[in-house]
Protein backbone atom coordinates (compact mmCIF):
# COMPACT_ATOMS: atom_id res chain seq x y z
CA UNK A 1 0.00 0.00 0.00
CA UNK A 2 1.56 3.58 -1.22
CA UNK A 3 -0.06 6.47 0.06
CA UNK A 4 1.62 9.84 -0.58
CA UNK A 5 0.21 12.50 1.47
CA UNK A 6 0.51 15.88 -0.60
CA UNK A 7 0.86 19.17 1.49
CA UNK A 8 0.19 22.13 -0.25
CA UNK A 9 0.52 25.90 0.88
CA UNK A 10 -1.64 28.52 -0.09
CA UNK A 11 1.37 29.93 -1.81
CA UNK A 12 0.91 29.95 -5.61
CA UNK A 13 4.80 30.64 -6.10
CA UNK A 14 7.86 30.05 -4.86
CA UNK A 15 7.47 33.21 -2.30
CA UNK A 16 10.60 34.94 -0.57
CA UNK A 17 10.20 35.97 2.92
CA UNK A 18 12.79 38.50 4.12
CA UNK A 19 13.69 38.19 7.89
CA UNK A 20 15.93 40.92 9.37
CA UNK A 21 18.39 40.21 12.20
CA UNK A 22 21.43 41.90 13.21
CA UNK A 23 21.78 44.10 10.48
CA UNK A 24 21.64 41.17 8.13
CA UNK A 25 19.36 40.31 5.08
CA UNK A 26 18.78 36.90 4.50
CA UNK A 27 16.52 35.67 1.59
CA UNK A 28 14.06 32.86 2.38
CA UNK A 29 12.27 31.09 -0.51
CA UNK A 30 9.55 29.02 0.89
CA UNK A 31 8.46 25.51 -0.94
CA UNK A 32 5.00 25.18 -2.88
CA UNK A 33 4.06 21.90 -2.69
CA UNK A 34 5.37 19.22 -0.21
CA UNK A 35 5.27 15.78 -0.55
CA UNK A 36 5.32 13.76 2.13
CA UNK A 37 6.22 9.49 2.69
CA UNK A 38 3.53 7.57 4.04
CA UNK A 39 5.26 5.10 6.96
CA UNK A 40 5.88 2.70 3.24
CA UNK A 41 7.00 5.78 1.18
CA UNK A 42 9.98 7.31 1.68
CA UNK A 43 9.93 11.04 1.17
CA UNK A 44 10.21 12.73 -1.50
CA UNK A 45 13.10 15.92 -1.66
CA UNK A 46 11.77 18.35 0.65
CA UNK A 47 12.45 21.96 0.81
CA UNK A 48 11.46 23.83 4.00
CA UNK A 49 12.72 27.59 4.40
CA UNK A 50 10.23 29.31 6.17
CA UNK A 51 10.50 28.98 9.94
CA UNK A 52 6.98 29.13 10.26
CA UNK A 53 6.30 25.83 8.62
CA UNK A 54 6.43 23.10 10.87
CA UNK A 55 8.92 21.14 9.40
CA UNK A 56 11.62 23.94 8.47
CA UNK A 57 15.52 22.93 9.09
CA UNK A 58 17.51 24.00 11.93
CA UNK A 59 20.53 22.62 13.23
CA UNK A 60 24.26 23.27 13.76
CA UNK A 61 24.74 24.07 10.16
CA UNK A 62 21.44 25.78 9.33
CA UNK A 63 20.46 28.90 11.03
CA UNK A 64 16.45 30.87 11.59
CA UNK A 65 18.81 33.98 12.48
CA UNK A 66 16.21 36.09 14.56
CA UNK A 67 13.50 34.39 13.91
CA UNK A 68 10.50 35.57 15.77
CA UNK A 69 7.02 33.33 15.71
CA UNK A 70 4.11 35.50 15.71
CA UNK A 71 1.73 33.33 17.01
CA UNK A 72 3.51 32.13 20.70
CA UNK A 73 0.56 32.15 23.22
CA UNK A 74 1.17 31.02 27.03
CA UNK A 75 0.62 27.63 27.86
CA UNK A 76 -1.31 28.51 31.46
CA UNK A 77 -4.56 27.14 30.65
CA UNK A 78 -2.55 23.86 30.27
CA UNK A 79 -1.01 24.42 33.58
CA UNK A 80 2.04 25.74 32.64
CA UNK A 81 2.32 29.69 33.61
CA UNK A 82 5.73 30.08 32.69
CA UNK A 83 5.61 28.58 29.07
CA UNK A 84 4.92 29.65 25.88
CA UNK A 85 4.39 27.92 22.43
CA UNK A 86 3.22 28.61 19.12
CA UNK A 87 -1.00 28.25 19.13
CA UNK A 88 -0.43 25.18 16.62
CA UNK A 89 0.98 23.07 18.62
CA UNK A 90 -1.62 23.14 22.07
CA UNK A 91 -4.40 21.48 21.22
CA UNK A 92 -1.78 18.18 19.84
CA UNK A 93 0.09 18.76 23.28
CA UNK A 94 -2.98 19.29 25.54
CA UNK A 95 -4.60 15.99 24.46
CA UNK A 96 -1.06 14.31 24.52
CA UNK A 97 -0.61 15.72 28.19
CA UNK A 98 -4.18 14.78 28.90
CA UNK A 99 -3.74 11.08 27.54
CA UNK A 100 -0.45 10.41 29.66
CA UNK A 101 -2.00 11.37 32.84
CA UNK A 102 -4.98 8.61 31.97
CA UNK A 103 -1.73 6.68 31.92
CA UNK A 104 -0.61 7.91 35.26
CA UNK A 105 2.40 9.17 33.81
CA UNK A 106 2.38 13.33 34.51
CA UNK A 107 4.42 15.18 31.92
CA UNK A 108 5.72 18.83 33.60
CA UNK A 109 7.35 20.97 30.93
CA UNK A 110 10.73 22.78 31.78
CA UNK A 111 11.47 24.52 28.57
CA UNK A 112 9.37 25.49 25.92
CA UNK A 113 9.55 28.70 23.48
CA UNK A 114 13.41 30.11 23.76
CA UNK A 115 13.82 33.99 22.17
CA UNK A 116 17.33 34.10 19.96
CA UNK A 117 17.98 36.74 22.89
CA UNK A 118 17.13 34.13 25.63
CA UNK A 119 19.69 31.87 23.56
CA UNK A 120 22.34 34.04 23.35
CA UNK A 121 22.09 34.69 27.59
CA UNK A 122 21.66 30.92 28.09
CA UNK A 123 24.47 29.77 25.36
CA UNK A 124 27.46 32.32 26.67
CA UNK A 125 26.73 30.94 30.20
CA UNK A 126 26.91 27.83 29.32
CA UNK A 127 30.32 28.80 26.92
CA UNK A 128 31.72 30.18 30.15
CA UNK A 129 31.82 27.77 32.39
CA UNK A 130 32.66 24.61 30.02
CA UNK A 131 34.32 26.38 26.78
CA UNK A 132 31.93 26.85 23.38
CA UNK A 133 32.94 23.33 21.80
CA UNK A 134 31.67 21.66 24.71
CA UNK A 135 28.75 23.76 25.29
CA UNK A 136 28.00 23.15 21.17
CA UNK A 137 27.44 19.47 22.49
CA UNK A 138 23.96 19.97 24.00
CA UNK A 139 23.31 23.57 23.95
CA UNK A 140 22.22 25.14 20.42
CA UNK A 141 24.27 28.47 19.53
CA UNK A 142 21.66 31.14 19.51
CA UNK A 143 19.55 31.12 15.59
CA UNK A 144 20.31 27.35 15.78
CA UNK A 145 18.24 26.66 18.54
CA UNK A 146 14.78 24.53 18.16
CA UNK A 147 13.04 25.75 20.65
CA UNK A 148 13.50 29.36 19.09
CA UNK A 149 10.53 27.80 16.29
CA UNK A 150 7.93 27.56 19.20
CA UNK A 151 7.41 24.24 18.80
CA UNK A 152 9.89 22.16 20.91
CA UNK A 153 9.71 20.92 24.27
CA UNK A 154 11.96 19.91 27.23
CA UNK A 155 9.88 17.64 29.64
CA UNK A 156 10.36 16.49 32.45
CA UNK A 157 8.56 14.23 35.57
CA UNK A 158 6.02 15.77 38.13
CA UNK A 159 8.61 17.22 40.04
CA UNK A 160 10.48 18.87 37.10
CA UNK A 161 13.65 17.13 38.22
CA UNK A 162 17.01 18.46 36.01
CA UNK A 163 17.09 17.03 32.41
CA UNK A 164 19.48 14.15 32.56
CA UNK A 165 19.30 11.00 30.15
CA UNK A 166 18.32 8.74 32.95
CA UNK A 167 15.11 10.64 31.76
CA UNK A 168 15.00 7.95 29.13
CA UNK A 169 14.25 5.41 31.63
CA UNK A 170 11.76 7.56 33.86
CA UNK A 171 8.20 6.61 33.19
CA UNK A 172 7.91 9.65 31.84
CA UNK A 173 10.67 9.26 29.25
CA UNK A 174 9.42 5.61 28.05
CA UNK A 175 6.11 7.17 27.86
CA UNK A 176 6.85 9.96 25.33
CA UNK A 177 9.72 7.58 23.71
CA UNK A 178 6.65 5.31 23.08
CA UNK A 179 3.41 7.82 22.41
CA UNK A 180 4.66 11.41 21.39
CA UNK A 181 4.31 10.63 17.97
CA UNK A 182 0.37 10.14 17.57
CA UNK A 183 0.40 13.48 19.13
CA UNK A 184 2.76 14.55 16.56
CA UNK A 185 5.89 14.93 18.67
CA UNK A 186 9.37 13.39 17.67
CA UNK A 187 12.30 12.80 19.58
CA UNK A 188 15.25 15.51 18.29
CA UNK A 189 18.06 13.86 19.52
CA UNK A 190 17.96 10.18 19.74
CA UNK A 191 21.24 8.25 21.14
CA UNK A 192 21.65 6.08 18.03
CA UNK A 193 21.68 9.64 15.97
CA UNK A 194 24.26 11.75 17.70
CA UNK A 195 26.38 11.48 14.27
CA UNK A 196 23.69 12.80 12.43
CA UNK A 197 22.40 15.48 14.76
CA UNK A 198 25.89 16.74 16.68
CA UNK A 199 23.83 16.83 20.02
CA UNK A 200 24.27 14.20 22.63
CA UNK A 201 21.23 11.97 23.59
CA UNK A 202 18.08 13.96 24.99
CA UNK A 203 15.71 12.26 25.82
CA UNK A 204 13.51 14.97 27.45
CA UNK A 205 13.83 17.07 24.07
CA UNK A 206 10.87 16.67 21.93
CA UNK A 207 9.77 19.23 18.64
CA UNK A 208 6.68 19.38 17.13
CA UNK A 209 6.47 17.78 13.32
CA UNK A 210 2.85 16.83 13.23
CA UNK A 211 1.11 13.40 13.40
CA UNK A 212 1.36 12.41 9.52
CA UNK A 213 5.43 13.03 9.75
CA UNK A 214 5.86 12.32 13.32
CA UNK A 215 4.33 8.63 12.22
CA UNK A 216 6.76 8.84 9.68
CA UNK A 217 9.84 9.36 11.45
CA UNK A 218 9.30 7.19 14.55
CA UNK A 219 8.12 3.69 11.89
CA UNK A 220 10.87 4.49 10.29
CA UNK A 221 13.59 5.50 12.85
CA UNK A 222 14.38 8.44 11.25
CA UNK A 223 15.26 12.32 12.34
CA UNK A 224 13.92 15.43 11.10
CA UNK A 225 17.70 15.94 9.58
CA UNK A 226 17.59 12.44 8.05
CA UNK A 227 15.16 13.38 5.67
CA UNK A 228 16.57 14.99 2.31
CA UNK A 229 15.87 18.90 3.06
CA UNK A 230 16.95 21.67 1.19
CA UNK A 231 17.35 25.31 1.89
CA UNK A 232 18.75 28.10 -0.10
CA UNK A 233 19.51 31.07 1.46
ZN1 LIG B 1 15.48 21.21 24.51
Amino acid sequence: MFKVLIISFLIPFASHLLFMSNNQEVDYVASTTVSVGSVTTPPQKLTFSDPNQLLTTVSKDVSILGFIPKDIVSLSKLGYPEQSARSVVVSDLERMVDEAKKDGVILSIVSSYRSYDKQVELFSDYSKNIGEVKANTFSARPGHSEHQLGTTFDFSNEKREGLTQGFGLAPEGLWLAKNAYQYGFTISYPAHKVKVTGYTYEPWHYRYVGVEMATYLFKNDLVLQELDFTVYK
